[in-house]
């Protein structure tokens, strides 16, 4: 098997000998015509010799037939026969002389036919004139001599042997003429069998060539588009890679959830452009997910709240993505949404192993999300959950650091915190506040009884009969020992110590268990105080609050007081 190589090298050379070989047979063709008009040239040449020699013998005996005719009868229209038939003969001998004039031995028998053609005529001649002179018995004798008999048949048996001459090279010229028709024949066939045996093979390799340079060119075509898809993937995760820093450096100075998931709402715009798709935020109870965010341009139709069992990433724990041939793998949660929903994917929420959402992605009209995107969404999913972990763990740390561990009321700090913001927002809108100052009575003495423990367990229940006696908006706190205040924003000194006396009764008719023990009634002074005049800061709330409570220990305990109506102490 020749390589491609060297059967373009040998593509011209094999050309050249081609068209050389095909030049040879039409040059045997055409030298093999002119050979045989050149052989029937030379046949019908041999007929006319033969011709003209039997043509010269009648001749002679014309020329005989006509002198002895006259001799005979004396009649003058035979001597003239006789006397225009001598030309004739001599002519034709010419005529013989003259076709025969190439051959050598043709010719020179011609020339000997010729004298003696002439030696018959003055033979003839000469009885002529002996019998016109009236000497017809010398004519007779002449005649009778032989002498004309005798050339008559020297004439015969050259004309025969110039006749059997021309036969024999008529002969010879077929046998040559066949051998060379043979030959010629042979070099045809075998010549055009090469040529095409030739043109054949070359024009196999020719195609096999261009078969050949046909799939190259094809395979050059495929590396190429290979090459300009690799380098506008590698553009795409470029841009990706820029979106996705981007995205990671604005998510980490995120405060709030919210925040977080609209940053990563708008990464995902860029990273799927003409995509879709929803975030949903795992409930504390861990039952239920709410929608929190939606970007793109098909938001709506998604459900409100879904179940963690209606999604298939949640409970595998992975990204799902959806086939589009087979509809019926998609989650529940997504069931009666369009046919481009479904070809998105379902990415978890997930960090530290805790579930804290779902993100669900689409991408644009009709096209299933490609791989680029399926690790973009993987990704910014990736980086939104360690966010909303660590928010949420930063929220926890928030709240226990405001929260007293022992009763779950909020503390001082919080206090602290808040009741400025709640004040001011009252005072801005005109509303009443108060606040309460709850201190538990001869509570040493319980300690004393009961021991320390004891006195916890009692914190604790007065603690939790704070905190179902406030309402929402309430704010409940242990500000120290046995010491706590309620803030009641919107409620005024009436609303504040009718609440009060409602939380003393709850506590005096509350028992205590410790330690399957039923400890003894404990009671609590309680002072109210409201904003308004004289009374415009948190601490001077605080302050009356106090004062009143001070005034109510003062009056006999278990009561409840109300700042400004009772005596300075
Ligand atoms: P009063 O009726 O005048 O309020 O008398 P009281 O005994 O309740 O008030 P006092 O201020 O004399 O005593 C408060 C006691 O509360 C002192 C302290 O031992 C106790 N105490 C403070 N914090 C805690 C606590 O966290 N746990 C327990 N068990 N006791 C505490
Ligand atoms: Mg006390
Ligand atoms: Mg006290």
């Amino acid at each position: 098997m020749l390589s491609p190589t060297s059967i373009q090298r040998l593509q011209k050379p094999a050309l050249g000998l081609l068209v050389l070989l095909l030049l040879a047979v039409s040059a045997a063709m055409i030298w093999g015509m002119q050979s045989f008009a050149d052989s029937a040239r030379w046949v019908g040449h041999t007929y006319e010799v033969i011709s003209k020699i039997e043509t010269v013998r009648s001749s002679v005996r014309e020329v005989e037939s006509s002198a002895r005719g006259y001799r005979l009868t004396g009649l003058p229209g035979l001597r003239s026969e006789y006397m225009s038939s001598r030309p004739v003969a001599t002519g034709h001998v010419r005529e013989l002389l003259d076709l025969v004039r190439t051959s050598g031995v043709q010719s020179r028998r011609a020339r000997q036919l010729a004298e003696l053609v002439n030696s018959r005529i003055a033979e003839v001649d000469r009885t002529v004139v002996l019998y016109r002179e009236g000497r017809s018995n010398d004519a007779i004798e002449a005649m009778r001599g032989g002498r004309g008999l005798r050339l008559m048949d020297e004439v015969d048996s050259l004309a025969d042997a110039m006749r059997e001459e021309e036969e024999r090279l008529l002969a010879d010229r077929r046998v040559d003429s066949m051998r060379k028709a043979a030959l010629l024949t042979g070099f045809i066939i075998a010549g055009m069998l090469i040529s095409f045996v030739m043109l054949g093979t070359l024009v196999g390799y020719l195609s096999r060539d261009s078969r050949r340079s046909r799939a190259l060119e094809q395979k050059a075509r495929a590396t190429m588009a290979t090459l300009e898809r690799s380098l506008a993937e590698r553009e795409t995760l470029a841009e990706q890679r820029r979106v996705l820093s981007a995205f990671a450096g604005l998510l980490h100075s995120c405060q709030t959830g919210d925040e977080a998931l609209s940053v990563a709402a708008n990464a995902l715009s860029q990273l799927i452009p003409n995509g879709s798709g929803v975030c949903y935020l795992m409930r504390s109870s861990q039952n239920l997910l709410e929608m929190r965010t939606l970007f793109g341009t098909r938001g709506s139709g998604y459900p409100e709240t879904i179940r963690p069992d209606q999604c298939w990433a949640l409970r595998r724990g992975s990204m799902h993505v959806f086939d589009p041939d087979r509809p019926s793998a998609a989650c529940e949660h997504l069931h009666g949404l369009d046919d481009n929903v479904l070809r998105g994917a379902c990415v978890p929420l997930a960090a530290q192993g805790a579930v804290l959402g779902l993100m669900h992605v689409s991408g644009g009209a009709g096209e299933p999300l490609d791989e680029l995107e399926r690790a973009a969404a993987e990704s910014v999913a990736e980086h939104l959950a360690v966010v909303l972990h660590s928010l949420e763990l930063r929220e926890t740390l928030r709240v226990q650091s405001l929260r007293d561990p022992l009763t779950g009321l909020y503390n001082r700090r919080y206090l602290e915190e808040s009741l400025p913001r709640d004040m001011e927002r009252c005072q801005r809108r005109g509303h009443p506040l108060s606040a309460l100052m709850v201190d538990i009575d001869f509570f040493k003495r319980f300690n004393d009884e009961h021991g320390h423990p004891a006195g916890d367990a009692l914190l604790a229940r007065v603690g939790q009969l704070l905190g179902q006696a406030t309402r929402d908006e309430d704010i409940a706190c242990r500000l120290g020992g046995e010491e706590f205040a309620i803030v009641m924003p919107e409620a005024d000194g009436d609303q504040a110590a009718e609440r009060a006396e409602q939380l003393r009764l709850a506590v005096s008719t509350a028992t205590v268990t410790y330690m399957r023990r039923e400890l003894g009634p404990v009671t609590v002074s309680i002072g109210v105080a409201e904003l308004g005049d004289g009374v415009a800061s948190p601490q001077a709330l605080l302050a009356a609050a106090d004062r009143a409570l001070y005034s109510a220990k003062a009056r006999g305990r278990d009561r409840v007081e109300r700042a400004g109506t009772q005596a300075t102490p």
